[in-house]
């Protein structure tokens, strides 16, 4: 009989739901909160915002992080903005709308429930970072000021410069400290989470290595959160921080929770793109950069040839020879469709020769226009430290004036192209944002829950703080209403001896190895295998090619790997080598469910089923569902259930960017 995945979501009309669910929510006696303890891994916004939050409500929290300070975790990198249906501009927003634009920007593919409670909880979290001082941009008036991202008509991404993740985090870790200073979150930098211990079928701890000293040590709880973010860095190359890895989530994946849609991975339109084979990360150019840049290619292919030829230069291509391709083909959102469709669309003219670097694989993202329109010091208001980075990178201004033809004066432009960015697939929640463990719980982007088969820009930041701000806080009482009358269990039980047994000898095993390639070669290997065979564009031949590819490298890994120096005190390439190992299990959880899923929607680009426009073709009469993957073991296929997918308020339809 199939499995039956129980999403615990509330009976009633999409709008009343969340509303039901707080009206029965089982909370725990504000006395007996103290007698609990949470283990929070990850202090990016989704952990840091979850770990105060609890601490705050009184529970005692375990917070651990894999930085010296919270402050560091990935979630800074973000810099265009996070979404909210405030309204403040009056252009027709509500959250309505903003449920609608991230159920259609997903593909229809997200869960229409969590997306809706998302909408609504999106105001209270600008409500709640103005408390804590992030400090937004405003207009003139003091009004907070918004901005378009991509798949919305309307101005409703809120921002700081473009700093945006760095301030809310600042926010975020502020009521962390406080909770640190009242004795309610005890925090763990430089852990890594290695393993969740399972105590009769509940999740009740974890076991950890100090980064610095080497040692294993085990902590229980009543629950674990993991906040650990998203499994990019699988590709090598991505716009993630070198440090984001996967190995919490994939080691909770091995312990039994479903992993969900893992092929819906983001690739976004706007990254500096790629020089050379010895690079190690990718540089974002924020989306932000989309309201006031213009994306172009030529028209001639004679002019992309001297382009890549370097016998001209962009600025030298009058208006009329410039091919603004998302204008022309999406009319109605032209620069701020979808990341998906932006980054199609670059690939597409890329693929047919239109490319406008060395590599032939680079687009304009050009702010000649705007600059002639607003001025530059508008311009630099907006985006200066983003064309200050871009400088800084290729030594080319965007904002320095290179030509003038018939009196319109033209501006360096950027040049830009698609790269990994996020991952939309993530360890399996319900409603509750429990895993398919009991007493494991996932937020943040290492959970599937809300954005489908794409995310739409700054959405991602509003999730996280959704997740640790106002749902956890909430839904993880349900479960711990129970776990009041239950004492902590110790950490002498044998389940934990167990656990930390298993990952001492996993260290030993890289370290013995002894063979003769750095993790990096392999991991830049792996990239290259996922870009080419699990990347933009995916067939099912390319797919079981890049499986068997895969499986052949990883074979590489556990007889050729070199991990230099012993367990004991810092061991870097120790470290990374453990990521490499989830990363090989990552890539091939991605590869199976690419494969299984005979569509293409959002990320997920099947060559073989597109429109003859090229753009993506659904099959809802087979697909229409979530994919979660079961372990089965190394080597061995995961098994797949399905958690079908129902809309009572959307209509479900295709995808429409032209009018
Ligand atoms: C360049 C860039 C720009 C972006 N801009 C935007 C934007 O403008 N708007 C938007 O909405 N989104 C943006 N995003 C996406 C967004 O930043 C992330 O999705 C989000 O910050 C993820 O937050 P998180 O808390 O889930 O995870 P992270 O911020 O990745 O934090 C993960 C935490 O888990 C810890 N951790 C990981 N593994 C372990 C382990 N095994 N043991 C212990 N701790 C562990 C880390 O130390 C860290 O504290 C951007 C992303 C990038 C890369």
């Amino acid at each position: 009989m199939a499995k039956v995945i129980d999403s615990k979501i509330p009976a009633g009309p999409v709008p009343e739901k969340w509303k039901e669910y707080k009206a029965h929510q089982r909370l725990v006696n504000p006395k007996n909160k103290l007698k609990l303890d949470v283990i929070v891994v990850g202090t990016g916004l989704a952990g840091a915002s979850a770990a105060a939050s609890l601490g705050e409500m009184g529970f005692n929290v375990i917070n651990l992080c894999i930085q010296d300070s919270p402050r560091r975790a990935h979630s800074i990198a973000a810099q265009g903005g996070i979404n909210a249906a405030k309204c403040y501009q009056n252009d027709g927003d509500s959250v309505y709308r903003l449920f609608y634009d991230t159920v259609k920007g997903g593909d229809y593919r997200a869960r229409e429930a969590n997306v809706y409670r998302l909408a609504e909880v999106s105001n209270n979290i600008i409500d709640q970072c103005v408390a804590q001082g992030v400090p937004f941009a405003r207009e003139y008036g003091g009004m907070l000021a918004n901005r378009s991202f991509g798949g919305a008509q309307v101005s409703r991404t809120f921002y700081a410069k473009g700093q945006t993740g760095q301030q809310l985090l600042l926010g975020a870790y502020s009521s962390l400290s406080c909770q640190v200073n009242a004795g309610k979150v005890k925090l763990y930098t430089r852990y890594e989470m290695e393993d969740v211990v399972i105590v009769d079928g509940r999740a009740r701890g974890i076991i950890a290595k100090n980064l610095v000293t080497g040692k294993l040590e085990r902590f229980s709880a009543n629950a674990v959160v993991i906040a650990t973010g998203g499994y990019g860095n699988t590709y090598f190359l991505s716009t993630n921080a070198m440090g984001c890895n996967c190995t919490a989530a994939v080691q909770c994946y091995r312990k039994g929770a479903y992993f969900a849609n893992p092929s819906y991975v983001q690739i976004h339109p706007t990254c500096i793109p790629v020089h050379g084979d010895k690079q190690s990360k990718l540089t974002l150019m924020s989306e932000s950069l989309r309201n006031d840049g213009r994306i172009w290619v030529p028209k001639k292919i004679e002019d992309a040839k001297a382009l890549q030829a370097g016998t001209k230069q962009g600025w030298e291509i009058p208006e009329e020879d410039r091919d603004y391709y998302l204008e022309r083909r999406y009319p109605a959102f032209g620069n701020l469709v979808p990341r998906d469709v932006a980054s199609r669309a670059a690939k597409e003219r890329c693929d047919k020769g239109f490319g406008v670097n060395n590599t032939g694989l680079a687009v304009f993202l050009d702010f000649s226009e705007s600059i002639n329109r607003l001025g530059i010091d508008i311009i630099m208001q907006r985006y200066g430290n983003l064309f200050e980075m871009y400088e800084e990178i290729t030594d080319v201004f965007p904002g320095d004036v290179a030509n003038e033809i018939n009196g319109v004066k033209y501006y360096k432009p950027m040049m830009i192209y698609p790269a990994i960015h996020y991952t939309m697939g993530g360890i399996w929640v319900d409603y509750e944002l429990q895993t398919s463990i009991p007493g494991l719980f996932a937020i943040g982007e290492c959970n599937f829950s809300d954005h489908g088969a794409n995310r739409l820009g700054a959405s991602a930041l509003m999730q996280g703080l959704a997740d640790g701000y106002f749902v956890l806080p909430y839904t993880i009482q349900n479960y711990l209403a129970d776990q009041a009358v239950w004492p902590k269990v110790s950490t002498d039980l044998p389940e934990f001896a167990e656990a930390e047994k298993k990952v001492d000898a996993e260290l030993d095993r890289l370290l013995n190895i002894k063979g003769k390639r750095s993790v990096d070669s392999i991991h830049k290997e792996l990239g290259h295998i996922m870009w080419e065979y699990v990347g933009m564009g995916r067939t099912a031949e390319g797919l079981k090619t890049g499986l068997k590819k895969m499986h052949e490298l990883e074979q590489e890994f556990d007889k050729n790997l070199f991990v230099p120096g012993t367990k004991e005190g810092l061991n870097i390439e120790l470290d990374k080598a453990i990521h490499l190992r989830d990363f090989f299990t990552m890539g091939q959880l991605v590869a199976f469910d690419a494969l299984s899923r005979n569509e293409s929607c959002g990320g997920h680009f099947r060559e073989e089923y597109q429109t003859e426009e090229g753009e993506a073709k659904r099959d809802d009469e087979n697909y229409f569902y979530v994919g979660c993957w079961e372990y089965k073991g190394k080597g061995n296929e995961p098994e797949l259930i399905k958690e079908p997918l129902e809309y009572e308020a959307i209509k479900v339809q295709t995808r429409n960017y032209k009018n």
